[in-house]
């Protein structure tokens, strides 16, 4: 029996996990679900799953939340603030944390998972992307298991060798990891009427529904840019190691080529619930309600590279992948700033790379020794771009 804390349940991954443990009742139980603000759904899922905790990080909901789980007889014990994400991540009951809390906002909650030894299933990318390396050290010095639910790495989880040492690619017999992305809305799409893009065309993604922070990204491909540096630090890869491959159809969820010509690829249906499943049961399997891959209706099969032109946002972040660290942190805070800009309407979508591009020229690199340092490069960041915003774009 694993016991959970869900960071992040009422969201897009969230939602899907509560999908496949509700499946397996006898393995899964709930020990806390947590949601910024979004009370409503936070305590039918508790009531649902029967979790001992809900914990919801926006204060300011505290009077009208706590009345409402009077009004609904919830069981469930009541907290309220960010530090306790942070308490149901390190719990001594909880064997599994889920952390899928979009953003920055995840990383000191999924730390405090890492460093509490837990088995960490790590959706929240943007936190690998802001900490790698004291990500990485923390989880070995507490031995936290990280497995990953993004379904690219969960695909290149799978298709390496069992006897797999991270870093070691030659050892196993590696060439290359092949990391996938359909290219999102606008592969095709005229790249002159970029500028008009709408926020509901950028979260309308051809093959997967997600939330509206990953989904614009997708369109940007920024979520490829930050899915590259994830992979550097899930698997111990320099940038050489790793091709990015275009693949509309996401029935290919990324590869493992090997020297002797052989490329190992997962597949299935682009359903979040088979990686959520996976990392769940690992190394066992359970089902997880995604239906199987019908060979017999699948038309297309097609791949290609990614443009420069078209695709700004994923190059800036190869290049801050190059740079190193606070390059990484800067990009990505700049890119939430202007991601939560563009949802906005105050921005248009090409200016998300505008931005991007003008924080990342303005830094300067130096090293991140800690997490305080982490947070205060995420924060400065953050400052230059809201002022950026307000003198340039807005
Ligand atoms: P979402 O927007 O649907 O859900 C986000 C969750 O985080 C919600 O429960 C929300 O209440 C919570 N949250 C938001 N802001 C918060 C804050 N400031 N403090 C605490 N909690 C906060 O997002 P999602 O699509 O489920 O994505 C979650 C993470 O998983 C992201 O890092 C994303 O990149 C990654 N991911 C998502 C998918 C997908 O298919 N949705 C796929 C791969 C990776
Ligand atoms: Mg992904």
């Amino acid at each position: 029996m694993q016991t959970l804390s869900i960071l992040g349940s009422t969201g897009s991954i969230g939602t899907s996990t509560i999908d496949v443990i509700a499946r397996h009742p006898e393995q899964y139980q709930v020990y806390a679900l947590t949601a910024h603000r979004d009370y409503q759904k936070l305590f039918k899922q508790a009531l649902a799953v029967n979790a001992t905790h809900a914990v919801l990080s926006d204060d300011s909901v505290r009077i009208e939340a706590s009345d409402y789980a009077h009004s609904l007889g919830l069981n469930a014990q009541l907290h309220f603030g960010p530090a306790a994400l942070e308490q149901v991540a390190q719990a001594e009951a909880v064997t599994t944390v889920m952390a899928a809390i979009v953003g920055a906002a995840g990383l000191l909650p999924t730390l405090a998972a890492v460093e509490a030894g837990k088995r960490v299933l790590l959706a929240n990318k943007e936190a690998l992307v802001m900490s790698g390396q004291l990500f990485i050290e923390s989880a070995n010095r507490n031995k936290a298991t990280i497995l990953p639910i993004d379904s690219e790495h969960n695909a290149i989880f799978q298709c390496l060798p069992h006897n797999f040492t991270y870093g070691k690619l030659a050892d196993s017999g590696i060439s290359k990891v092949l990391l996938t992305g359909s290219g999102g809305p606008f592969l095709t799409y005229d790249i002159n009427a970029f500028a008009d893009i709408t926020p509901a065309q950028a979260c309308a993604h051809p093959n997967w529904d997600m939330g509206q922070k990953i989904s614009v990204d997708s369109a940007t491909m920024m979520n490829k840019g930050l899915e590259f540096i994830e992979a550097r630090w899930l698997f111990g890869l320099d940038n050489d190691d790793i091709d990015i491959v275009l693949h509309p159809q996401s029935t290919i969820h990324s590869m493992v080529q090997y020297v002797d010509g052989s490329v190992i690829a997962q597949m299935g249906e682009p359903d979040m619930r088979t990686p959520i499943a996976h990392a769940l049961a690992y190394p066992q399997r359970i089902s997880s309600g995604v239906a199987p891959l019908d060979f017999s209706q699948l038309r297309d099969f097609t791949f290609s590279t990614p443009c420069p032109d078209r695709f700004p946002n994923l190059y800036l972040a190869l290049a801050a992948a190059k740079r190193g660290q606070s390059a990484c942190t800067v990009l990505n805070a700049a890119n939430e700033i202007a991601v939560a800009a563009f949802l906005a309407g105050k921005i248009g979508f090409t200016q998300i790379a505008e931005l991007n591009r003008y924080l990342l020229a303005k830094h300067i690199d130096v090293a991140l020794a800690n997490i305080p340092a982490v947070l205060e490069c995420d924060a400065q960041a953050r400052d230059a771009a809201r002022q950026y915003l307000q003198d340039t774009l807005c």
